[in-house]
């Protein structure tokens, strides 16, 4: 099979790995990918937002699978373009990933479905959102219906930090058109978790749980990023919990998108919150979390090609999906002021040394390579993976490859699986 991978974050660079174990494999490419990636397949320099870019060289290439790692893609119907060129792809429709691109269309769906999450209201009139808003009990969750890169949603502890998060979003427009409309929504209290299921549009199977640390510095503290660490599995995660969540949210789901004439094809993405009264639903995003996938793919048995391929295709094997009885652990490893602006360009050393510890493997995320050396070109530049017997083996191998590191202008977190410790 001939294969093109969109994206070039960590994400990807676990996504080509998995697929080119894969015996399937003739040919893989990757657009844009990254300096990790081009070991294993040929870079592409098509940008993953170029709709028209992908769909040309797909069909350049005959390409057999499109596999789309990023969000953006999916939501501008990346997907239907190369299935109207009968090109197959893994990942949801346009009308399908509404599910992450329109929180509004989520909780509407999950009402008429009766999946259990925070009561909420959908608002395209400041007032009439500042007036919900002041009769919901404190904190009050304010959130941009559209993709905001996870900046557009804000926890209000008082009536006033509500108003401004609303005036901000609908008036100042601070998320663009992504917060021209607001959801509202109950505070869940309780531990956030990750689960991931996949689907090929009727079948749905699980594909484990993992928690992430969001904030930028130890002790969760620091303003969020795209994620700065992440393990699987998760201690606190139980077989009762992943049944209640299948049966009460993701089959529910995955029955209620094919009713209603959009068949969900891909990875499910289920933010959750363990509440009192059991898993409820935070958020669906429509593809693999970054650093979520790293951990997921380093515990994966199977022919992952196969995998993606049958999710694409409707011919999902219902007992696919299963995790090897081992943990892993990616701490991410960010260039110096990210989440703000971040210094590119700086040289990396001892990749070498660090991928030789018995267990760890160095991801790529925003690298470049510039001759024989590897240059920091992004904000998330690395994502270091410890697999071992139990989380606090995996955090020990992370750690050690880590330090094998010497890069003086990159930073990580020292506490990644502290919640499971
Ligand atoms: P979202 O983009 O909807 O996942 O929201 C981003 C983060 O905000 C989540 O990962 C949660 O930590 C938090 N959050 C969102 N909605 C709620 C809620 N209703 N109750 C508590 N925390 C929430």
């Amino acid at each position: 099979m001939k294969v093109l991978l969109v994206g070039g974050g960590g994400r990807e660079h676990a996504l080509a790995l998995a697929i080119a174990k894969s015996p399937r494999l003739t040919k893989l490419w990757c657009a844009p990918g990254n300096a990790g990636i081009a070991e294993v397949a040929e870079l592409v320099p098509v940008k993953a937002e170029d709709i028209s870019g992908l769909l040309r060289f797909a069909v350049e290439h005959a390409v057999d699978l499109v596999v789309v790692g990023p969000e953006g893609p999916l939501v501008a119907g990346l997907v239907d373009r190369l299935a109207e060129k009968g090109i197959a792809a893994f990942g949801p429709t346009e009308a399908a990933a509404q599910l992450e691109g329109s929180k509004g269309f989520m909780k509407d769906f999950a009402a008429r479905h009766g999946i259990p999450t925070a009561a909420y209201g959908r608002f395209t009139n400041a007032a009439a959102a500042r007036d919900f808003a002041a009769t919901r009990p404190l904190p009050v969750v304010i959130k941009a219906d559209g993709l905001a890169a996870g900046k557009g949603v804000v926890i209000a502890t008082t009536r006033d930090e509500a108003n401004r998060a609303i005036d901000a979003a609908m008036l100042d427009r601070a998320f663009g058109n992504a917060g021209a409309e607001l959801v509202i929504e109950d505070f869940l209290d309780g531990e956030e978790i990750s689960f991931f299921a996949l689907s090929d549009g009727t079948r749905v199977v699980p594909f484990g749980a993992a928690q992430d640390h969001k904030r930028v510095f130890d002790g969760d503290k620091g303003p969020n990023t795209g994620g700065m660490g992440a393990y699987s599995p998760a201690p606190i995660w139980t077989p009762a919990m992943e049944e209640q969540t299948m049966r009460t949210i993701v089959e529910p789901t995955i029955a209620g998108m094919a009713k209603e004439g959009a068949p969900f094809r891909g990875v499910l993405f289920v933010g959750l919150m363990l509440t009192d009264n059991g898993p409820e639903l935070i958020e669906f995003n429509v593809r693999f979390g970054d650093p979520e996938c790293q951990v997921l793919f380093a515990r994966y048995d199977g022919d992952a090609l196969a995998l993606l391929d049958d999710c694409a295709r409707g011919k999902l094997n219902p007992f696919a999906g299963g995790m090897r009885d081992v943990a892993a652990l990616c701490v991410v490893m960010a260039a110096e002021n990210y989440p703000g602006d971040p210094r590119t360009g700086t040289e990396i050393r001892g990749l070498d040394r660090a991928s030789n510890i018995v267990g760890a493997s160095v991801l790529h995320a925003g690298t470049k390579r510039d001759g024989t050396r590897i240059l920091s070109a992004g904000g998330r530049v690395l994502g270091v993976l410890g697999v071992g017997a139990t989380v606090k083996d995996a955090q020990r191998i992370a750690y050690q490859a880590v330090d094998a590191i010497d890069w003086p202008e990159g930073f990580c977190r020292r506490d990644i699986g502290w919640r499971a410790l």
